[in-house]
């Protein structure tokens, strides 16, 4: 297909037959007067007065524990940079999509015009209220770390900014098989991370959460390696500083295990990943295009294990396998936050997940004959029908486990199989 049919195609498939792509479905009878006279008054008087009495009862009486807000404005929009609140909308509904497809999750997109971060906040806080959860998206850097910091302390709802940490999730999940396949130690393993902004702080602190060792991690910006000695370091990247005297991608790469790329397209070399070590781990993630292209990159090192954000390629990290389960766990036990153990047991219920038998139905979606657990196969693929069933489990005993979570599951089995329906 020509690019512009490819163009034509999607502005098509947002234009008709109606505008968009979610919309409002009621959930309850509403064909006769007495139907009407329930949902709205006199009926309704009710609900509100037993939410009054007891404001947990909100959850009991109307949509908020599965209604998920998807927030931007528009600052940091996939590759598409600062394109304003209007422009980012078709993104915003294109995750209420997601979020409904795999994980039954209903999402009001909410677009808001302010690049201020108190004027931000203090807009989220007020129509928290409505919301079972709250999915930050799409919003710069450094701006983005701080509204979900303030968000997270001042709203009793899970909160998450999924740029940040549905990729190092995934990303994560990816490297702790990778590093099985490659039979090498995260605690010992030597890393490098092109890219210092949202994704790759993130990625890099739960790296460190399963074993990595800061003095083993090289990371860089637009500008080089950050040292210890560079006087323009933010507060995040100065987390990550090192000592050592390099300057140059091509000097971190040297002996290095791992590459973690989450910054420009074409920055690593053939020459780079030869001097990597042996079974080279290669997470090249800028979107759309890659810090090495996936042919370049397997042509150059046969014992490569690579992962790209696309979908062409094998081993896509695609944050769809990490935000509609994360919420539905966090949802069905109402917890207060999305906290780490949380996105631990998420990490460890995709990568597990990855090391089971495949079903055929996968196979079937993907066009595949075999996937087995390899080098082309470290993560799960979105349509496996198993995420559905065995990550918000994970996350909802963590939250459980983390004392965070305000309604407990007590029937394991029983929850499941409401998962399946
Ligand atoms: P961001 O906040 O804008 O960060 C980009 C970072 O890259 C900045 O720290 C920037 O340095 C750095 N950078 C720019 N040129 C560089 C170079 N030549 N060498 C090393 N670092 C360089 O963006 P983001 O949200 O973190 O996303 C970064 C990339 O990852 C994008 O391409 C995005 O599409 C991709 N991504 C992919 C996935 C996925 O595959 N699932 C998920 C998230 C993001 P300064 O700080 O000096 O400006
Ligand atoms: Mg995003």
């Amino acid at each position: 297909m020509s690019k512009q049919s490819k163009r034509l195609e999607a502005l098509l498939y947002h234009a008709k037959p109606t505008p968009g792509k979610i919309k409002v479905v009621p959930t309850k009878k509403y064909a006769s007067q007495r139907d009407l006279s329930l949902a709205y008054s006199p009926g309704v008087a009710e609900p509100c007065l037993e939410i009054e009495k007891d404001i947990n009862n909100v959850y009991k009486y109307t949509a908020k524990g599965n209604l998920v807000a998807v927030i931007s404005n528009g600052t940091a929009v996939l590759g598409l940079g600062n394109i304003g609140p209007e422009a980012s909308k078709p993104v915003m509904e294109g995750k209420g999509l997601l979020f409904k497809i795999f994980a039954d999750i209903d999402v009001f997109d909410i677009e808001i015009d302010t690049e201020d971060v108190e004027e931000f906040i203090a807009t989220v806080k007020h129509i928290a209220p409505t919301f079972g959860g709250i999915n930050l998206e799409d919003i710069k850097a450094p701006e983005a770390f701080e509204i979900e910091r303030r968000l997270k302390d001042e709203l009793d709802i899970p909160v998450m900014h999924d740029d940040q940490h549905g990729t190092a999730i995934i990303s994560a999940a990816a490297l702790l098989n990778a590093l099985e396949l490659a039979e090498k130690k995260i605690e010992e393993a030597q890393i490098v991370v092109s890219g210092a902004g949202a994704a790759a702080i993130s990625c890099t602190r739960l790296y460190q959460a399963f074993g990595a060792k800061r003095e083993n991690i090289v990371m860089l910006d637009s500008k080089g390696v950050i040292r210890d000695d560079r006087d323009d370091l933010s507060s995040q990247k100065a987390e990550f500083a090192t000592h050592r005297k390099i300057d140059t991608l091509a000097e971190a790469m040297d002996n290095a295990d791992v590459f973690i790329g989450l910054s420009q397209p074409d920055i690593v070399t053939p020459e780079m990943l030869k001097s990597m070590a042996a079974n080279p781990i290669v997470f090249a993630m800028a979107n759309p295009n890659p810090e090495i292209g996936y042919q370049l990159a397997v042509d150059t090192r046969e014992d490569i294990i690579m992962a790209t954000g696309r979908s062409d390629h094998p081993n896509q990290v695609n944050n769809v396998l990490g935000f509609p389960f994360i919420f539905r766990g966090a949802l069905d036990v109402r917890a207060t936050k999305i906290n780490e153990a949380m996105k631990m047991a998420a990490v460890k219920a995709l990568s597990n997940l990855a090391k089971e038998t495949v079903p055929e139905q996968v196979n079937i979606a993907y066009s595949e004959t075999r996937l087995t657990f390899g080098r082309d196969y470290i993560i799960p693929k979105p349509f496996d029908p198993r995420l559905i069933s065995e990550v918000p489990p994970a996350v909802a005993k963590a939250a459980m486990e983390s004392g965070v979570a305000k309604e407990p599951i007590e029937d394991w089995d029983r929850y499941k199989n409401s998962l399946l329906e």
